[in-house]
């Protein structure tokens, strides 16, 4: 079994949790589970409040927006989206800059056009093929 370092307090732990350690992991779950408590009685709550209010730390509610587990409608400063820095409430990136990665991203997994099979002449040639047939029929 690969053991890996916790990512948030640095012992080894197995990884069969993901990044974080079992504790981490159950303290993550606690803190989610509280800020997720608090948010459901105060939707618009802001991020200073939320953090007063649960005990979880600030940055550590940012990670659950960044992670996109969690949205803070009531803050917009909270989150800003990587890539332009508008104010977003969940996730890394806001609407437009998510589209227009979606965007590239299509734009590079399209294959350019020379390196495309050549699937091209054979179907031409199936279709003449066929065609030749139904002519054939049509003959007689
Ligand atoms: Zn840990
Ligand atoms: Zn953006």
């Amino acid at each position: 079994m690969a053991l890996r370092n916790c990512v948030r307090c640095g012992r080894l732990t197995d990884g069969r949790l993901g990044s974080l350690c079992p504790q981490c992991q159950r303290e993550d779950a606690e803190a989610f589970e509280a800020v997720v408590d608090y948010l459901r009685d105060h939707p618009e709550a802001n991020l200073m409040e939320v953090s007063q209010a649960t005990g979880v730390d600030a940055d550590h509610i940012r990670r659950f927006l960044r992670e996109g587990r969690l949205e803070l409608v009531g803050d917009p400063d909270a989150l800003q989206c990587e890539r332009c820095g508008a104010s977003i409430s969940t996730g890394r990136l806001c609407s437009d800059c998510t589209r227009a990665m979606e965007q590239a991203a299509a734009a590079q997994t399209r294959p350019p056009v020379e390196s495309r099979p050549s699937e091209s002449p054979a179907r031409f040639h199936l279709g003449r093929h066929w065609l030749e047939e139904r002519r054939e029929r049509y003959r007689r």
